[in-house]
């Protein structure tokens, strides 16, 4: 069997099962505001940077004839109810065994998250089996021009790493995640959330209902 030259995880709804707390802190802050987010709604934040899902956020709430708000309005609210949700966050079911068989394997492997440094610093506190994937780009990386789903966040992941992103394979759990990680080239492996089914993703990619389920 050939195996990756790298593997570019994640974080969120992959690694940890921080899915839910993130939805909870969003749908929160909009009901501050007035504003009821739906399931779909929800389902199209996962996976992409604070500010882009702010700025959606605010948008929602304006287009529904609630007030007129920045994005710093929204995150006021919601960066508090995140905070002390995340911490809480458990790991997904064979997370903690995948990183370590890489390990174990020498596989390099690096971090691809739209979280910021201070919110990854804060999930992975309580993980310290995070601490064996050696590389990161944060969502708020000064050398990231654009969150997923555009290409960067694995393109720049494969470069820290010195290996062809072709030769790569990319772990994601969303939509914005697994479009972003098929445009950089990589071989793309979808965990489904509870809710996903495969024919949403890119047509290429590989779904696992488990990270257990992977061989290597
Ligand atoms: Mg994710």
């Amino acid at each position: 069997m050939t195996r990756p030259a790298a593997c570019l995880f994640d974080l969120d709804g992959l690694l940890l099962d921080t899915e839910p707390l993130h939805a909870r802190a969003w749908r929160e802050a909009a009901a501050h505001f007035g504003r009821t987010l739906h399931s779909e709604e929800l389902l199209a934040l996962r996976g992409r940077r604070r500010l882009d899902c702010a700025d959606q956020v605010r948008q929602w709430i304006q287009q529904s004839g609630g007030p007129s708000l920045s994005s710093a309005d929204v995150l006021e609210v919601r960066q508090p109810i995140a905070a002390s949700l995340l911490p809480h966050a458990a790991p997904m079911p064979g997370a903690q065994e995948l990183v370590e068989r890489c390990h174990a394997l020498g596989i390099p492997m690096a971090m691809a998250t739209s979280s910021s440094r201070e919110a990854v610093a804060l999930k992975s506190e309580p993980h310290p089996w995070l601490k064996l994937i050696e590389r990161r780009v944060h969502g708020d990386d000064p050398e990231l021009l654009a969150g997923k789903p555009a290409p960067d966040v694995f393109l720049l992941a494969a470069r820290r790493l010195g290996v062809d992103p072709t030769a790569c394979w990319a772990f994601e759990d969303s939509i914005a995640g697994a479009r972003s990680a098929q445009a950089a080239g990589c071989q793309v492996h979808v965990l489904l959330p509870a809710d996903g089914v495969c024919a949403q993703y890119p047509p290429e990619v590989v779904c696992l209902q488990s990270l257990a389920e992977l061989r290597l």
